[in-house]
């Protein structure tokens, strides 16, 4: 039997074991005529001689579920050194990456697995995700597109009546004056064991905003976004009273009507809090007061980073709130911009 029939064999003869490797479906594998080539963006790794090529192709031809299998038990024994050392080298040419015992292929957690350079194992981040809790709060479309793609990614959803056990809190707002912010924000800040947030804003005609990602006590609160952004409204005399007004309960779902963008919202949402979830211990968490907004025009949505620095004195995050001498903080749209 040769190679690429190895390769091409489905079922695995009595006694024998099955080995697994999972494709790295970010590279590419190319056949020229000294042979073949295997790319992943910039790297090329060539391999010489027809046989491998044929051998490679077999191979990828029999992929199932994302990974190749090959029976070593039907091999030559003369024959298994060879094929060792072929699996080897694409392994390293970064084609193939080894199963582990019993591993069940998940994209989301192969490419976490990929997105981290392999420092954390699959099987972790797979159990991460599926203990994690992700809590959604709000309604309309935006919180149900929210909720669908963080479902598809995996992720383990939840909703108000849960927050106790989520390992992260994504709050969508009807508007920025949306009571459901305020009160996650002060109820996120009194928790002993401060966990992070999200607040995700729908498109008011002006933009659309993923954050402040907010680390009670670390990062700017809630409230510290709605001063800076009152802060930078145009009209002084108004400003000042916006920070603290309560906005009428509105029926309508304004997101409703930007249905493109809510898709690019809840993308944005999912990526970061996949991360966040599967890599968080290891990589570093998304920046504290982190701000992304998404603003339309006549080229399309055009997105933005910003940090929301802390207010000092803020009444609802600052220790200091209420006492000795007020500092002085002139409010300045440049703050907003995180300068
Ligand atoms: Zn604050």
């Amino acid at each position: 039997m040769t190679l690429s029939d190895v390769a091409r064999q489905k079922e695995p003869t009595a006694g024998s074991t099955k080995k697994y490797w999972i494709v790295n479906s970010e590279a590419r594998v190319l056949f020229g005529e000294k042979g073949l080539l295997i790319r992943q963006g910039g790297v090329v790794t060539r391999s010489a001689g027809q046989a491998v090529s044929k051998f490679v192709n077999a191979l990828l031809d029999g992929a199932e579920n994302g990974m190749v299998s090959i029976d070593t038990g039907s091999v030559d024994a003369g024959k298994l050194a060879q094929l060792e050392r072929l699996m080897d080298q694409l392994v390293e040419a970064n084609l193939l990456i080894e199963a582990e015992d019993g591993e069940r292929y998940d994209p989301v957690v192969v490419g976490l697995y990929q997105r981290a350079g392999g420092i954390v194992d699959r099987a972790t981040i797979a159990r991460r995700l599926a203990t994690r809790e992700v809590a959604v709060l709000g309604t309309g479309e935006l919180a149900d597109r929210l909720r669908e793609s963080a479902g598809q990614a995996g992720l383990r959803v939840t909703g108000a009546d849960a927050v106790e056990s989520a390992y992260v809190t994504v709050v969508a707002g009807a508007h920025d004056d949306d009571d459901l912010l305020e009160e996650w924000n002060q109820r996120a800040l009194a928790e002993e064991r401060p966990r992070p947030w999200l607040a995700v804003l729908p498109f008011d005609g002006e933009r659309a905003t993923v954050g402040p990602w907010v680390v009670p006590g670390e990062s700017a609160c809630y409230q510290c976004y709605r001063l800076r952004r009152a802060a930078a409204f145009p009209d002084v005399a108004v400003s000042e009273e916006l920070a603290g007004v309560t906005a009428l309960r509105q029926k309508l779902d304004n997101s409703a009507r930007y249905p493109g963008l809510n898709l690019v919202l809840a993308g944005m949402v999912t990526d970061r809090i996949t991360e966040f979830a599967g890599l968080h211990e290891q990589m570093r968490q998304p920046l504290p007061g982190g701000l992304t907004t998404f603003e339309i025009d006549s080229t399309g949505i055009t997105t933005e980073h910003h940090r929301v620095l802390r207010v000092p004195r803020c009444p609802v995050c600052s220790p200091a709130a209420g006492r000795g001498y007020p500092q002085v903080w002139f409010p300045r749209y440049d703050d907003e911009q995180g300068a």
